[in-house]
């Protein structure tokens, strides 16, 4: 028998979350986040108490051992609170790759940075892209060399978000390297994944970036200059960097996807209320099939995508607990979820603007910070759009119709 409902205990947790954010992030809080372009301590602390920060992450590793539905409530409440997404960003970042480290770390890494991270104590994040483009990652040309029990980074990674947010805090990256020479066949062999920690003597911020949106959390870049770590930092097996890459773009693009239906949820929200009230030609116009219709369709397909999400998510749980699906399998699903999610919210955001009216496009009005935030998921923060189309294809054709090979 097929069963759709959320247990008892995934209500209660969206109900827990539910609250926390309406107490914790008023929207004038949002606003002040988004103009100082920080998101305070406290609040990170907070979620931290309640358990919320890389909360996948087994318990004997100070995570909660949620599974990823109850990861995606979190996500869908979060992205509906904060309108901006900057807090939902940081908090999937973390949750996604604090995650996949987390999984194939050594103990000196989880003390290091994985139990401070589920604490609120430090920042881990994603190093992947280099200059030369963030799609190709089988290019990249950050290099690793073995040298005695140590490795020697060189490098730059740039558009990489929370590089202030791992200075102020502590903390780092999994950042990936080439360390062998790449066969010619399969370009994407010999990279390595390694726990970079941003104080490591070598490693230099060399950029911030002035984004359109998702104000309080940082964008920025680096460069790794002879960046000595120990062999202790090497994240999974030498060479097999690449498909713990792709493990936690998946684990991350799920999470975009359940953040996003949060946030077209609540544009939803403002659009239902303000045309419920603001009368035009003697009625409200919420009256007029011209925005009823666009609404319907909108809560439609809001569904169909929520519905997604988490069957996605499930698939995710049976992947990781019980080898159901295959990680390929799960990844298609997934890319489904990312194609879709992003340009759906940035709709609704639009749509809701539109129904506004003037007032729509002022900053007074919350929806301007939607659209600045959710455009950095629909330009390509955690893997572009095309991207997830290739992904897709590929599943459904077969890796020799792979346009690029
Ligand atoms: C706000 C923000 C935050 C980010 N944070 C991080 C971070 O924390 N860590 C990190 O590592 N990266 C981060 N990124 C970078 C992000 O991962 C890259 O933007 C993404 O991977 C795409 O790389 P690119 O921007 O270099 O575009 P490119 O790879 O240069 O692609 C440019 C365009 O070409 C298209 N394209 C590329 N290849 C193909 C193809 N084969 N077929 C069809 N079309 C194709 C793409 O869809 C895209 O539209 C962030 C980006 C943004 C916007």
């Amino acid at each position: 028998m097929v069963d759709f409902s959320f247990t008892d205990e995934q209500e209660l947790f969206r109900k827990a979350v539910r609250e926390w954010t309406e107490k914790n992030l008023p929207i004038e809080k949002i606003r002040e986040m988004d103009s100082q372009g920080r998101i305070p301590h406290e609040v990170l602390k907070s979620m931290g108490e309640m358990g919320l920060l890389i909360m996948t992450a087994p318990q004997e590793h100070g995570g909660t051992g949620a599974d990823w539905v109850t990861a995606c409530i979190a996500a869908e409440e979060l992205g509906y609170a904060d309108v901006s997404i900057a807090l939902p960003v940081l908090w999937l970042v973390e949750s996604s790759w604090g995650y996949v480290v987390d999984r194939h770390c050594s103990e000196q890494v989880r003390e290091a940075v994985i139990r401070k991270a589920i604490k609120g104590d430090a920042f881990i994040g994603i190093g992947s892209t280099e200059a030369g483009g963030g799609s190709d990652v089988a290019a990249f040309k950050s290099t690793a060399r073995k040298q005695g029990n140590d490795w020697i980074l060189n490098g730059e990674k740039t558009y990489i978000s929370g590089t202030e947010e791992a200075k102020r805090l502590g903390g780092g990256y999994f950042v990936i390297a080439r360390t062998s020479p790449a066969p010619p066949e399969a370009s994407h062999r010999g990279m390595t994944g390694f726990y970079l920690p941003m104080n490591a003597p070598g490693v230099e911020i060399n950029k911030r970036y002035d984004d359109m949106g998702r104000m309080a959390i940082s964008t920025g870049g680096f460069l790794m200059k002879n960046v000595k770590v120990p062999d202790s930092n090497r994240i999974g097996e030498v060479d097999k960097g690449f498909y713990l890459t792709m493990e936690g773009f998946d684990t991350a693009r799920i999470l975009i996807a359940a953040v996003c239906t949060g946030a077209a949820r609540r544009a939803l929200d403002i659009g239902m209320e303000y045309v419920k009230e603001r009368k035009a030609f003697g009625k409200p116009i919420g009256k007029f099939q011209g925005i009823q219709f666009e609404l319907a369709d909108d809560w439609a397909h809001l569904e169909a995508l929520r519905s997604l999400t988490f069957r996605t998510a499930w698939m995710m749980d049976q992947r990781y607990k019980e080898d159901r699906f295959t990680p390929l399998e799960v990844s298609k699903m997934i890319a489904a979820c990312k194609l879709i999610a992003p340009h759906f919210a940035f709709d609704v955001y639009k749509h809701a603007m539109i129904w506004l009216g003037a007032y729509g496009y002022t900053k007074e009005c919350p929806l301007e910070m939607g659209l600045r935030g959710i455009m950095s998921y629909c330009v390509g923060a955690e893997g572009a759009t095309n991207i997830q189309r290739t992904i897709i294809a590929r599943e459904l054709l077969g890796k020799e119709y792979i346009a690029y090979k």
